[in-house]
């Protein structure tokens, strides 16, 4: 098992509550020593100079979804919320886990067992063992937040944790870094490491801003079309990085995407062609930033994407940096 993937995977960070993750990540790219800064909203941005070369973005987003407690019963059960983009479906029967270590169970009311099909998070509740509302209190409060609990795996040459959207992104970017520091690189590189993606793209806006970049690439999972009686997608595990050509949120920039193409090509890496019906990444933010920025994005195949026990391909994640690091080095 991947040390850097788990501890990415198993750090609390909710949307909005990345403290925790920058710093996994801070102290992993230390001894490279580049130029860094945080932005207020706590974008994570490394810098490696080319003076006179295009200015290229690379975002990663390191929040993760979860839920916020909405409601504490006088028994001492809590409802919740979804903070991004949650099924109930994959809610259920799950265990989440609290920032100060507090654990729940998510079950759901009794008479709803038998209508999965329509159920909504508000049938469901949260059950920390509590005995009471003023037990319950002592742990918990309304507005917190909580994430996914469970370890992070590894099953045949696949990885399967929590968080891979999009952590198993920031490792891309953490392990391209590495082997571009100190080469000679076609661009000024800034990594992004963005915050707040689950809820509607808002650190990648700020922090492209704040770059300015003449163009960009984000890396972030997409969906699978592998699995039994899956949705009709021409995307699966162990078949390479998906290059982005459209998603609901955005076109990717033709040109970025054929950049990405020509790189796999010439590098003899495997990739397929990613057109993804549902959901975007921090590119479709970073696309439409001040005059306007050309943008595209690799993606790292995830089956069960938002739910306890999403799962990348180990070669797919090593061929996506392979990737990036063909783009960036001269
Ligand atoms: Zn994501």
């Amino acid at each position: 098992m991947n040390e850097l993937i788990r501890t990415l995977t198993q750090t609390w960070g909710p949307t909005s509550y990345e403290e925790g993750i920058r710093g996994v990540i801070t102290r992993e790219l230390d001894s490279l020593h580049m130029d860094c800064r945080v932005d207020a909203l706590g974008n994570l941005i490394y810098c490696i100079p080319a003076s006179g070369k295009p200015k290229l973005l690379v975002s990663a987003h390191m929040d993760q979804i979860g839920i916020i407690i909405t409601h504490v019963d006088k028994d001492g059960f809590l409802r919740f919320g979804a903070v991004g983009g949650l099924d109930p479906y994959k809610v259920l029967g799950h265990r989440f886990v609290f920032a100060n270590g507090t654990l729940g169970v998510a079950a759901v009311e009794s008479k709803e067992h038998k209508t999965l099909e329509h159920l909504t998070l508000d049938k469901l509740f949260l059950d920390i063992g509590a005995v009471s509302k003023d037990d319950a209190l002592l742990h918990v409060a309304v507005g917190d937040f909580a994430v996914y609990a469970g370890d992070c795996v590894q099953v045949g040459n696949r990885v399967t944790s929590a968080a891979l959207d999009d952590r198993i992104g920031c490792y891309v970017l953490i392990e391209a870094l590495k082997a571009a520091v100190g080469k000679e690189l076609n661009y000024e590189t800034y990594a992004m490491f963005s915050v707040q993606e689950e809820i509607g793209i808002k650190g990648a806006k700020v922090g492209a801003w704040g770059v300015q970049p003449d163009l960009a690439i984000a890396l972030d999972v997409t969906a699978w079309g592998d699995t039994p009686e899956s949705y009709v997608l021409d995307i699966g595990l162990g078949k390479g990085p998906a290059i982005k050509v459209k998603d609901a949120g955005m076109v990717a920039t033709p040109a970025i995407r054929d950049l990405l193409i020509e790189a796999a090509k010439t590098h003899g890496i495997p990739f397929q062609l990613e057109v993804l019906q549902g959901g975007t990444t921090d590119a479709a933010a970073i696309q439409t930033i001040a005059n306007g920025v050309p943008t595209g994005v690799i993606s790292i195949p995830d089956r069960y994407v938002h739910s306890a026990s999403e799962m990348v391909d180990i070669g797919d994640v090593e061929d996506c940096i392979k990737l990036l690091v063909a783009v960036l080095l001269k």
